[in-house]
């Protein structure tokens, strides 16, 4: 299995990042270059499969963030556009064709590529090249108020 890359933020910027094994689960990790030592109880955050339930760190719950944004509008609206411009005489069809082919390829390349991440709500931390369970959804405001609120 792959290493977690995990970053941490404070005050909303990257601060360290190191990565940790999911099947070792050391107690202890010391991330550099801060030389800080970090702690962990992995029970609780992980579940049996290896994936993670919650923030390792403040456990808060976590949500899927896509590395890339989906593109798939741009597709729309440039189909859109191409249509009009079709329609006026500036594109030829295949000019407009090809365009569509190349931006439809780069949409699936980024849905192939693309590797989703888990955000915590509480302190912002990233768990990046990690499976991540089926369950986690999209960063949703109710959600993250109600975490707001419970931790201060
Ligand atoms: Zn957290």
């Amino acid at each position: 299995m792959l290493d977690m890359l995990v970053e941490l933020r404070q005050e909303d910027t990257k601060s360290d990042r190191f990565t940790v094994d999911l099947d070792e689960r050391p107690a202890k990790i010391v991330v550099n270059p801060s030389g800080n030592e970090l702690f962990f109880d992995w029970d609780a955050t992980v579940d049996d499969s290896g994936r993670l339930r919650q923030c390792i760190f403040c456990n808060s719950d976590l949500f899927r963030e896509r590395a890339f944004p989906q593109i798939t509008g741009i597709v729309i609206v440039l189909a859109f556009a191409g249509g009009i411009a079709g329609v006026v005489g500036l594109l030829t069809t295949w000019t407009m064709l090809s365009a569509m082919v190349v931006v439809l390829a780069l949409d699936i390349a980024i849905l192939l590529f693309d590797r989703p991440r888990l955000v915590c709500y509480g302190c912002g931390t990233r768990f990046k090249n990690t499976p991540i369970a089926p369950h986690f959804s999209g960063w949703d405001q109710q959600r993250a108020e109600q975490i707001k609120r419970s931790i201060s």
